[in-house]
This record gives structure tokens, sequence and C-alpha cells, in this order.
């Protein structure tokens, strides 16, 4: 394929697939552990050792409980007091497997930062196996695979308790994500820049196929095992793709066009909330749209579409307001690798375009509910782009502009909202178009309805820190603090005005790369 945006590296050539061959066995049998009750059912495993390698974690020193998330140990049927005991904290360090469970690693290639990087796969993560219920259950950070390259199979509790609190803060925001159900620490030394120490996440998902799954055997070839992935992929998440009469181009296509509506609502989510993912290569694509693999990110302070939040990256590929534009040349390396199912040019490119009319729709409807406008007219896209404009020009707080502006919809002063600008004529003019577009009738309930759609509190980077170092000192209560906060983001929450306040002076320094 040689249609835009093209791959630098696109490293195949495309090609019909023979006939996939039948799954490899290698299931494990549904089976409860003797201590915490999780059964489990073969899952990806059953798709054979082509695509995954057996092991275990590598065991951690004295493990304890840095902090759970009681509504994930809920979905896993797992009472919360259960993560932080003594057998809890043996499974989910990666010390012990659970009785009836099977780990093992996946494999999946990439492009990183715009060139395709090879092979990579889960060279720190380890699946534990899928509950009986449908829950992928992986520990990140238990020791090295045979995908760990040149790194040491481990992640610091640093960046741990970021992805932790961080994935429950997504969910709490209504954003689709992969979940955590906890963070276990241990003393082992980790190296980074300076020597931190070592943790567990316990991250939980339907599933965690990413678009590199496809793009790895694509990529050598093997079209056998390519389209026995994404017939997996269709029978358990994609299952309307497999009427034939989805698209033109069949389940394949289908396939595709699913994962570009998916990923278009989670680019909308993402743009509305003010959240910069910071390493968006496509071994980090959710191929369920979901956000996945929590590193460098950050919600914005100050609105500013050119924000870059990852200091490794040093281009800006990843800055806030290229996102949408990165995720539609995911898809299209997506496209590549699915290319060769679905065997003709033309199908899979149609397949690819609704995205970019997906995406600007998908937006727009978050934006309007961000200002409380219950329908749609053509004009709202000009309205909402000269407030984005004010918004940048004037450096405004993203999360607090959203927050006083709803307070101001339901009835409070116009001051705590109008202070945040520093040409206020300019905004006092947007003002009066918005006031005019809003519904006569009914403001207080267009407030209301704002309030529960823009967050009162958002991880924001100084936040994380301050629990990070305390957490750093085995003071894990503002981890926890926040984390309740981050679980419901839209309540008032009095008394905790300090969590919602603009941040410090100091925030600006926090340097935040790909060392994680
Ligand atoms: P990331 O940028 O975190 O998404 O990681 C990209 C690739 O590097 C994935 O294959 C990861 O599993 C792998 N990786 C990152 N950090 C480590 C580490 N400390 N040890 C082993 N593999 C790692
Ligand atoms: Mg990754």
């Amino acid at each position: 394929m040689t249609l835009e945006p093209s791959s630098s590296s696109a490293p195949f050539s495309a090609g019909m697939p023979s006939d996939a061959s039948a799954p490899a066995s290698g299931a494990v049998d549904a089976q409860a552990d003797r201590g915490l009750g999780l059964r489990w059912q073969p899952g990806i495993a059953a798709l054979g050792p082509a695509f995954h390698t057996r092991l275990q974690g590598r065991p951690v020193p004295a493990p304890y409980l840095v902090a759970a998330s009681e509504p994930v140990a809920r979905l896993l049927g797992l009472d919360a007091a259960a993560v932080g005991s003594p057998q809890g904290l043996e499974v989910f360090s990666g010390n012990r497997v659970p009785d009836g469970a099977d780990p093992l690693a996946t494999v999946y290639s990439g492009h990183q930062f715009g060139v395709w990087a090879g092979q990579l796969g889960d060279g720190r993560a380890l699946l534990l196996g899928e509950t009986d219920t449908g829950w992928e259950v992986q520990l990140k950070g238990a020791g090295p695979t045979p995908y760990s390259r040149m790194g040491d199979g481990r992640a610091v509790l640093r960046s741990s308790i970021r992805e932790f609190l961080c994935s429950e803060a997504m969910h709490g925001l209504g954003v689709p994500t992969t979940r955590a159900l906890c963070v276990v620490g241990s003393d082992l030394p980790v190296r980074r820049e300076t020597t931190e120490t070592a943790a567990v996440v316990t991250r939980v998902a339907p599933s965690f196929l990413r678009f590199g799954h496809f793009e790895h055997f694509a990529s050598r070839e093997r079209f056998d095992e390519l389209r026995a992935l994404a017939d997996y992929a269709i029978d358990r998440y994609y299952p309307a793709c497999r009427a034939s009469d989805a698209t033109p181009g069949g389940p394949y296509a289908a396939l595709l066009q699913a994962v570009g509506d998916r990923t278009a609502a989670l680019l909308a989510h993402w743009q509305a909330a003010g959240f910069c993912h910071g390493v968006m290569n496509t071994d980090n694509m959710s191929l369920l749209g979901l956000t996945i693999d929590y590193g460098p990110f950050q919600f914005l302070d100050a609105f500013d579409p050119g924000h870059i939040c990852n200091h490794s990256d040093t281009q800006g590929r990843y800055a806030f307001g290229q996102q949408p534009n990165i995720a539609y040349w995911n898809l299209f390396c997506l496209a590549q690798a699915l290319h060769p199912l679905i065997g003709d040019e033309t199908l899979t490119m149609a397949a690819l375009e609704p995205y970019k009319a997906r995406f600007p729709e998908e937006f727009m409807a978050r934006m309007r509910a961000k200002l409380g406008l219950p329908d749609a007219r053509e004009s709202d896209t000009a309205l909402l782009e000269t407030l984005l404009r004010l918004l940048a020009a004037n450096r405004v707080d993203y999360t607090a502009f959203w927050r006083a502006l709803s307070r101001h919809v339901a009835g409070d002063a116009l001051a705590p909202v109008r202070d945040l600008f520093l040409d206020r004529p300019s905004f006092d003019l947007w003002l009066l178009s918005y006031w005019e577009r809003l519904p006569q009738e009914g403001r207080r309930l267009a407030g209301d309805s704002m309030l529960r759609t823009n967050p009162k509190f958002v991880l924001r980077n100084h936040l994380g820190q301050q629990a990070i170092e305390a957490a750093q000192d085995k003071d894990f209560g503002e981890t926890r603090d926040l984390l309740a906060l981050l679980q419901s983001p839209y309540d008032e929450h009095p008394g905790r005005e300090a969590y919602a306040a603009l941040p410090p002076e100091w925030a600006s320094s926090i340097e935040i790369s790909c060392s994680s």
C-alpha cells in the first residue's frame, strides 16, 4: 500500500494468506486458586505457542501493599482485603503462580516514534491468565521475559503509582481504559537515572491486545497466525464483524473499521479531558480502544495544543494537539497489517477512512456536553474554536476553566471563571455568544449536567508526585486518599479544595520521561 500517511518502513509486501490452521492446544482448565478463589479459562493462551512464551515471575523480596482499588477487586470477585493478605501479596508480586493459572508473555512488534522497531513484546508484563468472567490479569514489572531485550523486566514504584492512579482516574472520568487492581512494592533496588525500588502493578482488562500484535505476524508474512489472531479478536471482542454483510470487505475490514470507531471515541475522550498520552507508539495502541500503557502521560495544566508531556519526545511527535492525527497514522499501520487478510487495497482504505469523520463527530459530541449544549448546531464548531484559541492565548488552566464555567452556568458568580483570563474583554465577547447559544430555559439544568461532565479533580503531575514522594518514604496514605478522590472526580469532596487548585510553581519542573 502506498497511500498516505506512509509508514517510513513498512517492512513487508502484501499478499493473500493461506487458510488458518486450528488453534493449538495449551489451554489451562478452569480451576479455583486455593487462596484467592480466582478461576481461570484459556483465553489467549489457546492460540498456541507462536503467540507467547510460558513463564513465571521472578520473585521480589518482602512484598508490601501500596494501594488497591476496591471496585477492581469486586470486578474480579475478590474481597479487597484479600488483595493485601499474605497470599494476595505473593500472587500480585509475581512470587507465586495462583492455582490453575499458567502465566505467559505475548509477542508483538510495532512502530515507535514513527519508525519500525521490529520485535518488542511483553518485556516486563506477565499475563497470569483470563478469569472465568473474561478479565485478563497482568502483572507489570514481575521480571524479565524473552521479550525484555536490554531491559530488566522491572517497573519502579514511581511509575507504578502513576499507572495505578491514572488507570482508576480515567475510569472515574468515564474514559475507556485498562484498570488497575493494586500496586505491590518491594525494596528490591532498580537502576534507572538513579537507584529506585521495584513495584508490580496488577492490570486488568478484557484484552491487552495491541495494534503491534497484528503488525508482528504481518511483518513476518506469517499469515496463518495473523488470521488466527484476527479471528480470535473478532470472535471474542467484535462478534458483530463476523456477519458477512457488516462491511463490503468482509470480517477483517469490518474489524479494522470497528477498531477505528473505538479509537475515534477514545481520542475524543482524551482531547476533551485534556489528556496527553505521551507515547502513542503502535505497540501502545489497544485493539479495544482502551487507554493502555501509562508512562509519561499528563493532564494539561494550561491549555496548549503544542504541549509535549514526554521529555524523551524531542520532536513533539506526540504533542497534545497531534494525538488524533497520530491515532490515524497508527490505524494506518493496523490497516497495513490486516491488508493481507482483506486482500483489496480499496476495501482496506474504505475501512480506514471513517475514522476521519468519526473523530470530529465524537469530539464535538464530548465538547458540546462540556458546554452544556443539549443539541447540535453548525455554529458550535466556531464557538468552540474561538474558546480554545482564547484558552491557549491566555494559557488558561484547562480543568479549572471548565469547572468554573460549569459552576457559573449552575448559578455561581462569574469572577472565578473570568479571572482566569488576562484578556477579559475577549472572553466577555465569547461569553455573550455562549449565553445566546445556551437554552434560555433550564440553564441550571445545563449547569448541573456540566458539573457531571467537567471534573473537579484530575491526576495532575504534581499531585501524583506528592503521592510518590510519600510512598517512597513508606507513607501510602497520600496514594490511597488520591485514589478515593479520583474515583469520583465530579463530586465536590468538601475540604479537599487543595487537590483542585492550580499547580504550584514547582510543578513545571517535574520532568516525566520514558524512564519507568
Ligand atoms: P513502553 O515504551 O513502556 O511501552 O515499552 C516498549 C517496549 O519495551 C515493550 O516491549 C516493553 O515491554 C519494553 N520495556 C520497557 N521497559 C522495560 C523494562 N524495564 N524491562 C524489559 N522490557 C521493558
Ligand atoms: Mg508499551
